[in-house]
């Protein structure tokens, strides 16, 4: 089953995520209901401390996140 993801968002017309790493502001990054925002690239770099397979942890709180 394929989920439509390309309806417009309605809230946050620009939103934007800034890395909590790198501060860098993208258009999109992995990130946590708790706030916590990482960029592609610092993940990648992070990664053997943060990810294991399909999922990853956030450093802040600790809860458990899919990368995709
Ligand atoms: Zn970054
Ligand atoms: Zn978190």
């Amino acid at each position: 089953m394929k989920k439509a993801a390309d309806k417009p968002a309605r809230f946050g017309r620009c939103r934007q995520f800034v890395c909590a790493c790198c501060r860098r502001t993208l258009p999109f990054c992995l990130n946590c209901p708790c706030g916590f925002q990482i960029c592609e690239e610092c993940f990648k770099e992070n990664q053997w401390g943060l990810s294991n397979g399909p999922t990853w942890v956030c450093p802040d709180c600790g809860r458990i996140r899919m990368t995709v």
